[in-house]
């Protein structure tokens, strides 16, 4: 058999378009149906919603849209590329798509797909941040933005990009979990991506509804502050893993609870530097 017909019959198999690439659409489907209004609220950045805004300064909307956009591109067109290259290895995982599990069993899944992947996260966000190379040549791109907008989400390096993915993808080839639940799981971990890169803190958020989550808030300080504020979704991991949380993000949080806005909370907190 030559090398052509070899390879052919992996791409020729329908299970290679369900696994790697539906899952890969899906993500950045997920990924923009969260993105792109947020971030035209943002190109019109209304006054209505300026006391939402968690930093007051202005978006850097002009200077990155193109750059995130094209970031989008070139990004998910390289990972199509490692997908393509590891497809003979995924496709011996026991990722499938025979008999779905019973509702518990997904619900559980998912649960544990979240908490598997903010934890490994935590670990490979904060070793780009103490490992100097990995921080100036990698993940330096991501902090151009500090005053981020959705769109700015996906804006990273391609390796960050990649190893990000691949992250995700983990938990479920741990488990061999049916396709499925890997797409529910996917959708989650786009709107947790573009959530947190929003900029407004706003009370009728849907993310508000999920447990635990404070919301884009806790991202946004890591954008902002650049240290501190290392899990991907769940803030409780700074506490327990080494009192990495943002102090001034702490604040916001404690003020947010007596019933400041976003606002009123940057303004107490420049007129408390001016004492
Ligand atoms: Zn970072
Ligand atoms: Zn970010």
């Amino acid at each position: 058999m030559d090398l052509f017909s070899y390879w052919h019959g992996f791409y020729n198999d329908p299970w290679f378009w369900q696994f790697p690439m539906a899952t890969l659409a899906i993500s950045m489907v997920s990924f923009l149906t969260v993105a792109i209004p947020w971030t035209i609220i943002a190109w019109f950045d209304p006054v209505s919603l300026r006391k939402y805004k968690i930093q007051q300064k202005p978006f850097e909307f002009e200077k990155f849209f193109w750059p995130s956009i094209a970031r989008i591109i070139i990004n998910n067109l390289i990972l199509i590329g490692v997908l393509i290259i590891s497809w003979p290895l995924l496709k011996l995982t026991g990722v499938h798509n025979t008999e779905l599990p019973v509702w518990y069993i997904i619900i559980a899944q998912l649960l544990f797909f979240v908490l598997f992947d903010d934890f490994m996260y935590y670990w490979m966000h904060r070793y780009m941040h103490e490992n100097k190379w990995l921080l100036k040549n990698i993940h330096s791109v991501h902090h151009r933005i500090r005053n981020t907008c959705g769109i700015n989400g996906n804006y990273m390096h391609w390796i960050e990009y990649v190893l990000t993915a691949s992250l995700t993808l983990l938990g479920p080839i741990l488990i061999g979990a049916h396709i499925y639940v890997i797409w529910i799981w996917v959708i989650i971990r786009q709107f947790e991506g573009a959530d947190g890169h929003i900029g407004y803190d706003i009370p009728w958020n849907p993310a508000h509804y999920f447990p635990v989550y404070e919301g884009p808030v806790y991202h946004d300080f890591h954008h902002a502050k650049f240290k501190g504020n290392y899990a991907g979704f769940l803030p409780y991991l700074d506490k327990y893993l080494g009192k990495t949380h943002i102090p001034a993000y702490l604040n916001y949080l404690k003020k947010k609870k007596e019933g400041l806005t976003p606002v009123e909370i940057e303004e107490q907190g420049k007129r408390n530097k001016k004492k």
